[in-house]
């Protein structure tokens, strides 16, 4: 197929959605591991489609919903700096911290900015040499290489007033702390597609043959994600653990090369705390020594703050995918997109606000 129109074909849709009912024997509960995906999921109601015997759960695959909330404070604390601006894309603007949200630093008088690229913040710094400017360089393998990029930027260009709070999170080992726990009760996964362009999914290899768990490689069209679940099935039907990958279009097994070579060339891996998630080893990428003079951390000296996640909110067993956003006490009551008691809620990728836009009520598993 050509065309994005084709993978919203119905007729290709319900046909792909009968040979799953007919290849189902028994019930799997399996995660779709992509915001973009659950969005999907939901928003062309595949999700009340779907055979009964399939369990779908949701994964951590948002950034702005695993991002830790002393991140959060952490980036209010610098932008509440003089000289400082701080330069974020627009969802995390209203991510509650323990006691504020960027939005409300703003409206008292903190210098934040809304970009859509760190080259934008970049063009920021380039035009403010009297200020300080920092990026808060938040996503996954996707967005790595544009924040890699940046950096290399404005080394070249020689521009030192520009900062990144770096963090950046690697999605396979979110997925093998979610096996790791011993309830686990996923059995199969949903890769993010355009995290694999980019990182390939060599990775993932590894996670199957570790925990005998088939992941398939999958794009964000109906008839994407309908194919995906297919291909996944059919491995839990007939006793595989591999990794395939239905999103050859885009992914393929090495990745894009020239764009993990600019991440090598910036970042290393680091351990990184994830919201509900909890430090995870080698999970996220830190400015490498030779790039410590862009690193807002430490030049700001901001590394020591930290804080709790608010109980009510079950953020985190939401995206292990133990529980659904409708179990949460507070959706859509005290937690709404107006009111958001936490990330999922504000993101455009979160679980919370997918189930909220879409009205979705609670599917028993
Ligand atoms: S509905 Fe709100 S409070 Fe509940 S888990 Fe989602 S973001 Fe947290």
């Amino acid at each position: 197929m050509k065309y994005l129109d084709e993978y919203r074909d119905g007729d290709k849709v319900k046909a792909q959605l009968k040979a799953l009912q007919e290849r189902l024997t028994r019930p799997w509960q399996v995660m779709e591991v992509c915001g973009g995906q659950t969005h999907n999921f939901l928003k062309s109601g595949l999700d009340g489609l779907l055979p009964e015997g399939i369990t779908l759960v949701h994964g951590p695959g948002c950034p702005v919903c695993v991002t830790p909330i002393e991140l959060i404070d952490k980036a209010i604390a610098l932008a509440r700096q003089p000289q400082v601006i701080f330069c974020s894309f627009g969802d995390m603007l209203r991510v509650p911290g323990s006691k504020e949200d960027l939005l409300s630093a703003k409206s008292q008088g903190a210098e934040v900015r809304m970009v859509y690229s760190p080259l934008d913040a970049l063009k920021i710094a380039e035009a403010n040499p009297e200020h300080k400017v920092v990026f808060f360089a938040i996503g996954f393998e996707t967005t790595a290489p544009m924040n890699a990029m940046a950096a290399l930027q404005a080394k070249q260009r020689g521009v030192n007033n520009f900062y990144l709070l770096a963090a950046n999170m690697l999605v396979p080992p979110a997925i093998a702390a979610i096996l790791s726990a011993r309830d686990c009760q996923v059995k199969g996964f949903l890769a993010p597609g355009h995290v694999c362009t980019v990182s390939g999914y060599v990775e993932y290899e590894e996670i199957a043959k570790q925990w005998w768990v088939p992941i398939v490689v999958t794009g964000f069209e109906p008839l994407d994600l309908i194919q995906g679940l297919y291909m996944l099935i059919t491995q839990l039907e007939t006793g595989s653990w591999k990794v395939e990958n239905q999103y050859r279009r885009s992914a393929t097994r090495q990745g894009n090369l020239a764009a993990k070579a600019l991440m090598e060339q910036v970042f290393s891996v680091c351990d990184r705390k994830w919201r509900g998630l909890g430090p995870i080893p080698a999970s996220g990428y830190c400015l490498k020594p030779e790039y410590a003079d862009l690193d807002a951390e430490k030049v700001f000296q901001i590394e020591d703050i930290t804080a709790e996640e608010p109980k009510e909110c079950i953020a985190g067993l939401v995206l292990q995918g133990r529980k659904k956003p409708t179990e949460c006490a507070a959706f859509g009551k005290k937690c709404t997109p107006q009111h958001p008691l936490g990330a999922p809620m504000v993101s455009s990728e979160g679980a919370c606000a997918a189930y909220y836009q879409y009205g979705i009520k609670l599917r028993t598993s």
